[in-house]
């Protein structure tokens, strides 16, 4: 039997009677958006991250892009300003960042946690800086005390992609109550996952909640008139309605997810393979268990041989992307580096003791041509 990188269909058979019974109360009710649901999950999510607001729309990708809409509107940037962003990280970070016509300037990742490096950010930081977008990169919190010194001295919005990282927590603060704005992703794959594509904002910041909820909303905040150009991006009844199902055994799912990522860390001790550093237990929800190895590839393939799929996140950095021609110059070595070496393995709240030691066995039976 093969080890799947991420059992969707068993994650989600767990609950499924009361998913089931969820999206039959939506489907009963007759009213499918902006409604009781989403209403009850946003209340739910902002008191799990112990933030004032939570406004769900679409997806994490437009969670990010929204705050710094409203930072827009309310004054706070202006079009060309620049946002320092992690070069290691998923694309959305980035596209956020452009789709709302600012300028993002990667800088390089610390050489153990892969997270952004608090040193390269305030080498980075010029005079049109007015932001920096930390990513809390495969669940585990960038250096949040470290950045906030920064943003204060230097007066920049402090925003979290938090999109990996639902319930990671530093001195009992959860992630998206560590800056001034955070993106959640709620996209199936999450710790936090929909059965489709959602999202949302958190903040203690009322106007900036204000803002969100009119943007996600054609830029209305009453019917038919409009104080903004806003889109349209909510998060819907049926999909608030899972998620307040699946939030009530996120920190049960978190708790195995450190098990499974404790017993990879012990059982796997080869001089080939790189094992992830944590700074803290409690400040890692592992998303992602993501090794180093020189030779990543061979790795992949051995596993591969083993029954064990394993992915790469990420392949290619956001500024070497097509999409990117005006980064082409940007030289990120670490970064880069980085791309050709990680490999994730599989993890998640519903991987057994017997397959997290085959996979063990297997890494330790890895060969390289050393
Ligand atoms: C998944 C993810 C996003 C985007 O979320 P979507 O819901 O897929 O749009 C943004 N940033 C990071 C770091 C992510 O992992």
């Amino acid at each position: 039997m093969d080890i799947p990188f991420l059992n969707l269909q068993a994650i989600n058979a767990r609950h499924a009677d009361e998913l089931k019974a969820a999206a039959a109360r939506v489907i009963d009710s007759g009213w499918y958006i902006l409604g009781q649901e989403l209403a009850a999950f946003e209340r739910e999510f902002a008191d799990y991250c112990g933030v004032r607001h939570a406004i769900g729309v679409g997806n994490g990708l437009d969670a990010l892009a929204l705050i710094l809409r409203a930072y827009k509107e309310l004054g706070q940037l202006h079009d060309g300003d620049e946002v320092i962003v992690p070069g290691n990280t998923f694309i959305a970070s980035f596209l956020a960042v452009t789709e709302s016509r600012l300028v993002p300037v990667p800088v390089e990742p610390d050489s153990a946690s892969f997270n952004i490096d608090p040193s390269a950010v305030e080498a980075a930081i010029g005079p049109r800086t007015r932001a920096i977008m930390a990513v809390h990169l495969y669940g585990q919190l960038a250096d949040m005390p470290a950045l906030a010194e920064l943003a204060n001295r230097h007066q920049l919005l402090l925003i979290e992609d938090a999109a990996q990282a639902h319930g990671a927590a530093s001195g009992g603060r959860r992630a998206g109550a560590l800056g001034h704005a955070a993106g959640f992703s709620f996209f199936p794959v999450k710790n936090l996952g929909a059965l489709g594509d959602g999202g949302a904002v958190v903040t203690n910041d009322t106007l900036l909640a204000d803002r969100v909820a009119a943007l996600r909303n054609y830029g209305s905040a009453e019917k038919y008139r409009h104080l903004y150009q806003g889109i349209n991006s909510r998060l819907d009844e049926l999909q608030a309605a899972l998620l307040r199902v699946k939030l009530k055994y996120l920190d049960e799912d978190i708790a195995r997810r450190r098990q499974v990522a404790l017993r990879y860390r012990e059982g796997i001790r080869h001089p080939q393979i790189g094992l992830p550093s944590v700074a803290h237990e409690e400040q890692h929800v592992w998303h992602l268990f993501v090794v180093r190895c020189a030779q990543r590839d061979a790795l992949q393939r051995h596993l591969q041989a083993h029954g064990i799929q394993t992915q790469v996140h990420y392949p290619i950095p956001p500024h070497r992307q097509s999409a990117y021609p005006a980064l082409r110059d940007v030289r990120l070595p670490l970064t880069e580096r980085l791309h050709e070496e990680v490999l994730s393995l599989p993890i998640g709240p519903v991987l057994h003791d017997e397959e997290v030691e085959r996979v063990i066995a297997a890494c330790q039976s890895f060969e390289g041509n050393a």
